[in-house]
């Protein structure tokens, strides 16, 4: 066995967590053949759907026929502005705070059918465009610390409806998986005097095997400490804390990566690609002058539409663990195409 494939464990810096590696264990006999699914037969409109243009939500409210983006509050949010009156604990072993907050929720277009890599280029930038907006909104109420958006595709995630959309959960402190990120880009910043996340990118394009597409703007590569199968980090070339902060330019860049990411991802295995993704960006707070501004997508298939990663036994008692490295996720990736399976059938 070259040392290569020898079991390792690699550090994030961005959350000071480490991953267990065992490529050895691909050399095991590959014996599933890659199934295929039926094919998803979703109606452009849906008169059931609650998110479709006109149809009715909870409520009863009705929603607009809207041409574009839609964005309105969840009708059963995770998180309540009045919860800041939560009456609370703080001894040393018992402790809890309210959470104030608002969730929202952001349907892509009006078409039921059309998930993002389906979307032209042009209606990606839309969404960009209501995340960019919504972030905006939601930072000047004073009692918002944190705006999360992320998107949960596919029943294998968790998704309560098929119709693309996204969430937007915005919290009055700060989730442990931004603390964490901002607590080690503050650390890094300090200690080595420059930005974390942008002295990875610039030795990610020298060593290019984790790199999955770019363009002027952005780069998609799968990131060293890798703990899912397939999963991917979006990077931008400048500092950006935001999303506020990208021109119009950058978003139109992000969402021609975005088109080209998530293609190359269904066109892996022939199936609407399930993940969890989202962004994380600065925190108002006054020490989030080193955040920058990235994407996570977290892909839980491992080697067909229907053979998953679960994270169970020694991962969920010690740390994580995969067998596939990141290097040849990344090969597989490249190696996927940019063309939809489905638009090369037409
Ligand atoms: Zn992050």
């Amino acid at each position: 066995m070259e040392t290569r494939q020898y079991p390792h464990r690699r550090f994030n810096p961005l959350t000071g967590e480490w991953v267990l590696v065992s490529p050895h264990r691909l050399l095991r006999p590959w014996q599933g053949k890659v199934e295929r699914l039926p094919e998803d037969q979703r109606p452009r409109y849906d008169p059931d759907c609650y998110l479709c243009p006109g149809n009715t939500r909870a409520g009863p409210v009705r929603n607009p026929a809207y041409q574009s983006t839609f964005v309105f509050d969840n009708d059963f949010p995770a998180l309540l502005p009045e919860a800041a009156t939560f009456p609370g604990e703080s001894s040393a072993l018992f402790r809890s705070e309210g959470e104030p907050g608002r969730c929202q929720v952001v349907c892509f277009s009006p078409r039921h059918d059309l998930s993002l890599p389906e979307l032209s280029v042009s209606q990606i930038a839309a969404v960009i465009g209501a995340w960019t907006e919504q972030t905006r909104l939601l930072l000047e109420d004073p009692g918002i610390a944190h705006v999360q958006i992320f998107e949960n595709k596919g029943e294998l995630m968790g998704c309560s409806n098929p119709h693309p959309h996204s969430q937007i959960w915005a919290t009055c402190h700060l989730p442990n998986e931004v603390q964490k990120e901002l607590d080690h880009q503050r650390a890094y910043r300090e200690r080595h005097g420059s930005s974390l996340l942008l002295g990875y990118l610039a030795q990610e394009q020298q060593r290019s095997e984790r790199i999955v597409c770019a363009n002027q703007h952005f780069t998609a590569l799968v990131p060293y400490w890798a703990v899912w199968p397939f999963e991917t980090l979006v990077l931008p070339h400048r500092a950006a804390g935001r999303l506020t902060d990208l021109n119009d330019k950058e978003i139109d860049a992000l969402a021609d990566l975005l088109k080209r990411l998530t293609t190359r991802y269904d066109n892996l295995f022939q199936c609407s690609f399930p993940y969890s993704m989202g962004f994380h960006q600065a925190p108002r707070t006054e020490d989030a002058g080193d955040f920058q501004l990235h994407m996570h997508f977290f892909p839980p298939l491992l080697r067909s539409p229907v053979v998953r990663k679960f994270m169970v036994g020694f991962e969920m008692l010690g740390m994580p663990q995969r067998d596939l490295t990141p290097e040849q996720a990344a090969d597989r990736l490249r190696e996927s195409s940019e063309v939809h399976y489905k638009e090369d059938r037409r």
